[in-house]
């Protein structure tokens, strides 16, 4: 827990910074059905075409939306990543507050070498945004915190959805290294 971060919160928000942490799974109902779709996003980010690749990964959202029984998001899919000196953007999640839909917006290329992004990375973008959508959703949390928690659910949909053959890599995921996701409330 980053303890300057925490205490910085007020009481109700460190109550659900508390429940937020508590919690350290989303066992979906039916992730078989789902990985043959991670495939799909995977086949298409290697081909390079946007199009292709915003199909496949709204497709996967689709899937585990409708398998959790909650409103679904609607992903932007967007080229090469904003970036400043600091840091490079990853993934944003945007709660519906209003809208017809809540939004993601994911970026598919790097910002230096503008290189498609790894597949596995990718997957973990997608997966961590969705989190944001499932704190509100699934948990009915009144915000989403990067709990130690969080970060253990977006792990598990990571175990569940990606493909067998592409488990072994992700066995030592480095935290470190990951750039900061934005977050957008
Ligand atoms: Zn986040």
């Amino acid at each position: 827990m980053l303890f300057g971060y925490y205490n910085g919160l007020n009481f109700k928000q460190k109550r659900i910074y508390q429940e937020s942490d508590r919690v350290v799974a989303f066992p979906l109902p039916d992730p078989e059905t789902l990985q043959p779709l991670a495939t799909k996003v995977q086949e298409a980010l290697r081909s390079g075409r946007l199009d292709r690749t915003k199909k496949w990964a709204q497709h996967l959202l689709d899937s585990i939306t409708d398998q959790l029984g909650i409103q679904r998001v609607r992903l932007d899919l967007l080229d090469t990543r904003p970036s400043n000196s600091k840091m490079e953007l990853h993934g944003l999640y945007y709660p519906a507050q209003g809208r017809k839909y809540p939004r993601m917006k994911l970026w598919m290329r790097t910002a230096k070498r503008r290189q498609v992004v790894a597949f596995k990375t990718f997957l973990r973008t997608l997966l961590h945004e969705l989190c944001h959508h499932l704190d509100y959703e699934c948990l009915g949390l009144q915000d989403s915190f990067h709990t130690e928690g969080f970060y253990r659910r977006e792990s598990s949909l990571v175990q569940q959805i990606l493909p067998p053959l592409g488990h072994s890599s992700l066995a030592h995921p480095s935290r470190q290294k990951r750039l900061p996701t934005a977050k957008a409330v």
